[in-house]
């Protein structure tokens, strides 16, 4: 792609680095900012800027949240002996939309995947291993997508936690093998969460 201005190509590279965003659709962006109001545009600049520098992650259960503890977490009305293991806060909003569970969560910020170079210790699972060690967690609900990598990390959590008294459960059928969490919609996922199944169920042993 051949430009006329510096300045513009710059623009388009930096658009075109985000997911799902070729060097076209990255011009037209830009070319549609030009012709919108400045003040819309440095808006928009300033609510991303304003994102990276202040936004914080729960220190309990690393949502992303404005305060230190989240208002899942600090709501107490929560159930604070059930836990859902969610792969990060979409999936936390695609339950939350369900109203259909009363626990906590924890998010673990992403799969076990080591095509990506993304192993246990990139996620949030030492915290949630320490939570179990200390012995307020009744059961643990793994509502990770039915990937290849949401079962190894469901698995590999399983056996970490494995000699602690807890019921483990995992969503129930509804929810189909390779389906993301966040594209299921409201009835079905809601069905899947209040018939939770054992864990151990789904292991092929
Ligand atoms: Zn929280």
């Amino acid at each position: 792609m051949e430009f006329s201005s510096k300045i513009l190509e710059r623009a388009v590279n930096e658009m075109s680095q985000l997911p799902g965003i070729g060097k076209r659709t990255a011009l037209r962006l830009v070319l549609h900012m030009l012709k919108q109001p400045k003040d819309q545009t440095i808006a928009l600049v300033e609510a991303l800027r304003t994102m990276r520098e202040a936004i914080k992650f729960c220190k309990s259960c690393h949502n992303i949240s404005d305060v230190e503890l989240c208002e899942i977490c600090a709501n107490p009305s929560r159930d604070t002996s059930l836990i859902c293991v969610v792969e990060d806060i979409r999936d936390v909003m695609a339950i939350e939309n369900t109203s259909s569970f009363k626990g906590l969560y924890h998010v673990l910020g992403g799969k076990i995947s080591p095509m990506d170079g993304v192993g246990p210790h990139d996620l949030n699972i030492e915290s949630l291993v320490e939570k179990v060690k200390a012995g307020k967690i009744k059961e643990l609900f793994f509502a990770l997508s039915s990937t290849m990598e949401g079962d190894t990390t469901n698995f590999y959590i399983y056996k970490q936690i494995q000699d602690y008294k807890i019921f483990t459960s995992t969503i129930a059928r509804g929810i189909s093998v390779g389906d993301e969490l966040e594209y299921a919609d409201e009835v079905t996922l809601s069905r899947s969460i209040v018939n939770r199944v054992p864990f151990e169920n789904s292991l092929k042993l």
